[in-house]
C-alpha cells in the first residue's frame, strides 16, 4: 500500500454540528474530508470539520493550494468556509467546485459570506478564490494525474457525488442522497463500480428511515447493497444523524463489520488508504 493517496475525516456529521459528551469519540463536526493524491490536496465539503483542518494546514504550510469539491451548499456542507484560516492567507489558492448550483457557485458563496451574517465579506478574505460550476455527471478537468468523476444525487436542491481516481485506486464520496423506493440508484452503482473506498450517506437505518421519507438521505443497509452490487471495497458509513451517540455508532461499527468485513463507521481523525 503506497502512502501518496489517502483520506482523513475532519467532520462526519450531517445536518448540524453536535458537540457533547455523547459524540466525543466519533466527533460532532459536519462533513469535511481531506484527500491527498500525490502533491494534490482535495477537500470534500466545507462543513465545520473544515475549521480544525484549516488550523492543521496553517501549522504545516501557511498558504495552500486546494480543490474544494462541494456536494451541495446546505449549511452543514459549507459552514466551515468563513472560519477556514488558510482562506485569509494571500498566497492561498482555493478552487471551489459545485455541480448544478442554481445561479452559480460564485454568487452563492458571496451571498453566504457577507454582513450581517458574517463580518467579513468573501472578497475580504485574502486568498485567491476561483469558482468552477459544472453539470453533475461531468468529469472535472483537474490537472495532473487525478481524475474526478461526478454524478447527480437525489436530494432537496440537488447534490453531487464524486469519484476520485489516482494511480489505479479510487475513493468515492456519496452524500447527501435518498435511495429509490425500489431497487438501487443505477447512477451511483455505475460511479462506484469496483471502487476501493465508498463513503456513503447513512444518516438513517432501516428502522428510522420510514419516518424521514423525502428528507434526502439514505441508510447503511442501502450502502451495503450498493457496494455489493458494484463490487466495491470498503464501505464507510458517513453523515451521521446529530443525535446518533458514540454508543450507537460503536454498535453499528460491529454490525456492519460482521455484515461486510472491512466496513467502518466514519470517525473524526480516521485515516484510510485505498
Ligand atoms: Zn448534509
Ligand atoms: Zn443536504
Amino acid at each position: 500500500m503506497k502512502d501518496d493517496f489517502y483520506l482523513r475525516f475532519w467532520g462526519v456529521r450531517g445536518s448540524c454540528a453536535s458537540p457533547g459528551v455523547d459524540t466525543l469519540i466519533y466527533g460532532g463536526n459536519t462533513s469535511c474530508v481531506e484527500v491527498r493524491a500525490g502533491d494534490r490536496l482535495l477537500i470534500l465539503d466545507a462543513g465545520t470539520g473544515l475549521i480544525p483542518l484549516g488550523t492543521n494546514l496553517r501549522e504545516l504550510d501557511g498558504a495552500l493550494q486546494a480543490d474544494l469539491l462541494l456536494s451541495h451548499i446546505h449549511y452543514d456542507h459549507i459552514m466551515g468556509l468563513p472560519f477556514f484560516s488558510p482562506a485569509y492567507h494571500p498566497d492561498s489558492q482555493l478552487r471551489i467546485w459545485a455541480g448544478n448550483c442554481n445561479g452559480g457557485i460564485e454568487a452563492a458563496m458571496h451571498r453566504f459570506v457577507q454582513p450581517p451574517f458574517f463580518p467579513v465579506p468573501l472578497k475580504g478574505m485574502s486568498a485567491q478564490f476561483s469558482f468552477h460550476d459544472f453539470i453533475s455527471g461531468d468529469t472535472l478537468a483537474l490537472s495532473g494525474e487525478v481524475q474526478v468523476r461526478t454524478t447527480a444525487l437525489n436530494h432537496p436542491d440537488g447534490a453531487t457525488g464524486y469519484r476520485i481516481d489516482y494511480d489505479g485506486r479510487s475513493i468515492c464520496y456519496i452524500t447527501d442522497t435518498e435511495h429509490p423506493k425500489e431497487g438501487l440508484d443505477d447512477k451511483i452503482v455505475t460511479l462506484i463500480q469496483d471502487a476501493d473506498i465508498v463513503i456513503y450517506d447513512a444518516t438513517y437505518n432501516d428502522d428510522d428511515y420510514p419516518a424521514h421519507l423525502g428528507w434526502g438521505h439514505s441508510t447503511w443497509e442501502v450502502g451495503l447493497a450498493l457496494c455489493e452490487k458494484a463490487n466495491a471495497g470498503t464501505l464507510v458509513v458517513f453523515h451521521h444523524a446529530p443525535e446518533r451517540t458514540d454508543a450507537e455508532l460503536r454498535a453499528l461499527d460491529q454490525v456492519i463489520h460482521l455484515r461486510r468485513p472491512g466496513s467502518v463507521v466514519a470517525r473524526e481523525g480516521m485515516v484510510l488508504k485505498p
